[in-house]
């Protein structure tokens, strides 16, 4: 009797791929076991063992397979099950879904690059001799394809040799060059309560008069605390009083001076401590708690929109720990940037040990140890907060899943497939595992609020912040008038610069907004008004001050930046638009004593340095913080009483249907940065546009109307929740085969589809990476069968591929394409 191994291969292939087993490996191998494969001429591949059969394929020779890695299966059958829903609804292979959702550590191939792991403490004894051969050829070259390890031991099977070498730690993958970020932690000083009382005080100073270099240091101590409310760091009170760390600490010793960290909480917690075990909800809160369990016993959904501040977090824990209490695994989903230190330490403080993280900036090491917690159900992960990643882990006893901030649009993923929304994945997840799900956010994007206004979700609601903090007073700022009568500096109006300063005065923190979109700060030639182009994609570099640099967005393409015009030679170059680098910059002129950080795409770069930022804004080692959509996300800063929009019109003015709904959700995110402390917070929003009914619905609070103004235009309009979109974009390098080849598809889409379809289309960069590219955008009826549309179009996309002067053109699916 023949046996056959239907395998799942990590690359886009339309079909599983069998491979010739013999019967004791039929007998051993289970659906979810990995295993190594050959495939092409010489690549060897790991696979994920999904079906055995006995029927032979037709159209090849199966090879045999090379190895069994695993003894129990990585992946469970819901997983699959899952994914394969992931790769036909988002249209793409099932071998691109794995590709993502795996770590990579366990998938090598022949194609990985390992390294030699300098730290790790190799006993050669301990090694066997073929783990010695790759561990001295690490010692003489600083990386080995897998392919070549096989050369290096002469066998054609290494993949357990080196998935060993990675566990026992002496050789790492390529990618697993990570830092661990430890939060760097400042010792502030004051002096000790007892010393409030004056009469205390009095004989504590007339005490020094015998030690004079301590008496220096507390009466530096009180210069510095007429100067500023600001928190004194020690290294500060060193450098004002003249006087070492020794005096500082034996005033400390004394308990005359105490020290103190700000953020205690940011330290790891080993045990939950018991103060948090017992929150008492306020009414709102159990209001929502109640309407929530009631949508959960409906078996729906539930989508939970509480204002920013009103104690979401909180309802979630109680959630939580209900399911713990059921014995159930929990999942967190956050946007990747929202997942912050702030977040998990809360939910570290209340569930200590059980809080595992997911997040792609771990390593791999650290992410296949969450995966074999989650897989063996152990303590360890009975909650994991990740981001949307963490949907693919392999649960096995789900109850329940919470995506907070469900409104954020980087929950879809963009490059590469599969191009999946993690809140609808994450429904899908929840209903294979029969588990509950709750949506929160404080502005519900249109798609989940039309779900819950037409029952198919439940809905909570928390109108008021916790603990009686006011909602910020919201004020827009007309600059059309200030522009006209020249009363701006810079781009500060006069409003706002009284707004700044009197928040600095009260020793206050300020947020400034200013918007990425549309505000990317091109130089431009007053003569000729040339502007740069990148060499490669259809756009204008971008200027960049502090590596003085122009830059390409898409391809990183970079040049210094030119003293004379590249088209006429002129001298007259300009820098326009502006960016939060040049805020950054006004605010040194116009506030030159006060320290400014900046939050964005650049100075966040590094790894954990968005860490630093926040850690340091906390720290009030900054006084304001310059940012873009980055500050909108999540964050609590209790010292902030003041957020600055610096202009909202860009946001309002972008081409794309959801930009209302954008600039709603990203102006209320960012006010409520704003007073989450008993003060009452002050937002400002400049624009030339005061009259705006977006910024009118910010300025009131008033999501509902925004609601059914935004979704009668998409009635109107046809766009979603009325209808789904299918983006499909057409690469080539070739600009006249691409609109040949794109016309020749947009009208057989025409011709069998019958529904709405838009384009082809040049997108507003129509040429990146040297590729041309064009859209064509199905509009599908909610009516109408999603999976027949998406037959049709895959049946049209066959045909496409069987002419062959259009071999070259690259499709990407974009199923509900935001
Ligand atoms: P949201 O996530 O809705 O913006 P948070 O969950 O951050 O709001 O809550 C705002 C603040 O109120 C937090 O500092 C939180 O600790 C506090 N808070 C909320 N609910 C409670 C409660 N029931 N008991 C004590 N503090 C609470
Ligand atoms: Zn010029
Ligand atoms: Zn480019």
């Amino acid at each position: 009797m023949e046996y056959f191994l239907e395998v799942v291969l990590p690359i886009p292939l339309e079909k599983l791929f069998t491979y010739k087993i013999s019967q004791a490996e039929a007998d051993f191998i289970k659906e979810g076991m990995r295993v190594a494969v050959p495939f092409g001429k010489s690549k060897i591949y790991t696979a994920l063992a999904y079906r055995i059969h006995q029927n032979a394929p037709e159209a090849y020779e199966p090879k045999e397979i090379y190895q069994i890695l695993d003894e129990h299966p990585v992946v469970t059958r819901v997983q699959l099950k899952h994914w394969e829903w992931v790769g036909k609804y988002y249209m793409c292979t099932l071998g691109e879904v794995i590709r993502s959702a795996l770590p990579s550590a366990f998938m090598l191939e022949s194609e990985t690059l390992i390294l030699p792991n300098k730290n790790a403490e190799v006993d050669e004894k301990e090694l066997t001799d073929d783990e010695f051969l790759v561990f001295e050829a690490l010692q003489h070259q600083t990386a080995l394809k897998i392919s070549e390890v096989s050369d290096i031991v002469d066998k054609k099977n290494v993949l357990k040799l080196i998935n060993t070498l990675v566990h026992k730690g002496v050789v790492l993958q390529k990618e697993e060059l990570y830092e661990q970020y430890k939060p760097k932690l400042i010792r502030y000083v004051k002096l000790s309560e007892q010393y409030d009382d004056e009469e205390q005080l009095a004989e504590l100073l007339n005490e020094l008069t015998r030690a004079p270099k301590q008496s220096q240091v507390v009466l530096s101590l009180f210069q510095l605390k007429a100067k500023s409310t600001k928190p004194i760091p020690i290294s500060e009170l060193e450098k004002e009083s003249g006087g070492s760390r020794a005096v500082i600490k034996a005033l400390i010793d004394k308990n005359i001076l105490e020290e103190y960290h700000i953020r205690k909480d940011r330290v790891q917690f080993d045990e939950r401590s018991d103060e948090f075990k017992h929150i008492a909800l306020n009414e709102y809160q159990e209001k929502a708690l109640d309407d929530i369990n009631h949508g959960f016993d409906e078996g729906k959904p539930v989508l939970l929109h509480g204002v920013t501040s009103s104690g979401k977090t909180e309802v979630y824990v109680k959630l939580i720990q209900k399911c713990l209490d059921e014995g159930k695994q929990v999942l967190y989903l956050l946007p990747e940037i929202a997942l912050t230190s702030q977040l998990i330490n809360r939910l570290r403080r209340y569930f200590g040990h059980q809080v595992s993280v997911y997040h792609s900036k771990y390593s791999i090491h650290e992410r296949v140890e969450v995966w074999n917690n989650v897989l063996k159900n152990t303590e360890k992960a009975q909650i994991v907060i990740g981001a949307r990643s963490s949907l693919f882990l392999p649960f096995t006893n789900l109850g329940l899943v919470v995506v907070d901030e469900e409104h954020e649009s980087s929950f879809k993923q963009f490059d590469p497939a599969p191009r999946y929304h993690a809140r609808d994945t994450a429904v899908v997840l929840a209903s294979l595992h029969k588990a509950k799900i709750v949506l929160g956010s404080a502005t519900p994007s249109i798609e989940s609020m039309y779900n819950a206004r037409t029952k198919k979700y439940g809905y909570a609601a928390i109108a008021h912040r916790f603990g009686d903090v006011l909602m910020p007073e919201i004020n827009l700022v007309d600059i059309k008038e200030a522009t006209r009568k020249r009363r701006m500096k810079g781009h500060f109006s006069e409003i706002l610069i009284k707004g700044i300063t009197e928040a600095l005065e009260e020793g206050e923190q300020i947020i400034l907004f200013q918007n990425r979109r549309g505000f990317a700060p091109v130089v431009e030639c007053t003569t000729c008004g040339h502007v740069a182009q990148c060499p490669n994609c259809d756009v204008s570099l971008t200027y960049h001050q502090h590596r003085n640099q122009l830059r390409c967005h898409y391809c990183g393409y970079h040049m210094a930046l030119q003293q004379a015009c590249l088209a006429c030679g002129s001298h007259t170059l300009d820098n326009k638009g502006f960016g939060t680098e040049q805020i950054q910059q006004e605010l040194g002129q116009l506030f030159p004593d006060v320290s400014v950080g900046r939050m964005d795409l650049d100075t966040t770069r590094g790894k954990y340095a968005y860490e630093k930022i926040i850690s340091s804004f906390e720290n009030q080692e900054m006084d304001i913080l310059v940012g873009t959509q980055m500050v909108t996300k999540g964050l609590d800063f209790r010292n902030v009483s003041l957020v600055g929009i610096m202009n909202a019109d860009s946001m309002l003015n972008f081409p794309d249907f959801r930009a209302h709904e954008r600039s709603f959700q990203m102006l209320t995110q960012v006010a409520g940065r704003a007073g989450r402390t008993q003060k009452r917070g002050k937002v400002l929003i400049q624009t030339y546009n005061p009259y705006h009914q977006i910024l009118q619905q910010v300025t009131t609070n008033n999501y509902d109307k925004m609601f059914e103004e935004q979704f009668y235009e998409r009635e109107q309009f046809k766009y979603p929740p009325l209808v789904r979109l299918i983006k499909i974009t057409l690469k080539d390098k070739d600009f006249n085969k691409l609109n040949e080849a794109s016309e020749w598809l947009a009208s057989s889409l025409r011709n069998v589809l019958g529904t709405q379809i838009l384009g082809p289309e040049y997108p507003p960069v129509a040429r990146i990476r040297r590729d041309y590219l064009k859209n064509i955008m199905i509009k599908v009826p909610r009516k109408q069968a999603l999976a027949q549309t998406k037959n049709s179009i895959k049946r049209i996309e066959n045909s496409f591929n069987a002419i062959s002067k259009y071999k070259s053109v690259r499709l990407v699916y974009n199923v509900d394409h935001i």
